[in-house]
């Protein structure tokens, strides 16, 4: 599976009841242009918005998913459950997960090795945070959440990294241009210690993207797509992001 750049992917977070979630979806699915679109819709529209899109190209995924296929997990759900109602994609390792609900590389981990089982595109996010990257140790960081969240000897064919710097999600701040090239250039060299060369796997830039910087982060060196969180909700805006990359 080789996903045509620029890959624009949506975070709706948790936001989106039936009717605005589904409006939202129809006007992602009828965007023009060249590129890979997806959607990760609160799990309880998951179903319909795949049914609102089909005949699209867009992919639809969800936001998190358990390590175990299945089990006595209160308020989760498993890879299989994704992929029975038609999702092709999850979002592991978000910052609101690591930070907010105190997911560790480990755990991460897991919940990739049962999304590659359920052959869902898995989408690992990292960053630092705001006192990670003031010491100085962004890339120690990003090589530890590298290193501990992704397994290995799965279809690397399936697999994403969003670079998230934590302190530029919902923040409205962005690194300069210059860090972000050089913060993806320092992914793509630890992904292809471990994956090789071939390998290829899409980097996306996540944290604070509107239509308003989008082209100019698109257009950054290494940069293979972004991943949209506030401004995913507004069709406008996130169609405009897509059509910056073109
Ligand atoms: C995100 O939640 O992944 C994200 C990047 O959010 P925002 O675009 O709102 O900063």
């Amino acid at each position: 599976m080789s996903l045509e750049r620029p890959i624009v992917f949506g975070n709706w977070k948790m936001n989106g009841l039936r009717e605005d979630g589904l409006a939202l979806a129809r006007a992602v699915a009828t965007a023009p242009g060249k590129g890979t679109l997806g959607i990760f819709p609160p799990a309880t529209i998951l179903r319909e918005v795949i049914l609102a899109v089909e005949g699209s190209n867009v992919i639809v995924g969800a936001q998190n998913a358990h390590s175990e296929d299945f089990g006595a997990f209160t308020g989760s759900i498993s890879a299989p459950m994704i992929k029975d109602v038609g999702g092709t994609a999850v979002l592991l390792g978000h910052s609101e997960c690591r930070h907010g609900l105190g997911e560790a590389d480990a755990d991460v981990w897991g919940k990739a090795e049962a999304s590659a089982r359920a052959d869902l595109l898995t989408v690992i996010c990292i960053g630092e945070t705001d006192d990670e990257r003031t010491a100085g140790r962004r890339d120690a960081v990003l090589r530890r959440q590298i290193d501990g969240s992704m397994p290995r000897g799965s279809d690397v064919s399936k697999l994403v990294v969003a670079y998230e710097p934590v302190w530029a999600i919902g923040t409205g701040k962005t690194p300069s241009e210059s860090d972000i090239v050089s913060a993806h250039a320092f992914v793509r060299e630890r992904l292809d210690a471990i994956f090789g060369r071939e390998s290829r796997i899409p980097i996306l830039y996540g944290g604070s993207v509107k239509a308003e910087n989008a082209a100019a982060i698109l257009a950054l060196e290494g940069v293979d797509g972004v991943l949209v969180g506030g401004a995913s909700l507004d069709a406008e805006s996130f169609v405009r992001i897509f059509q910056a990359g073109q």
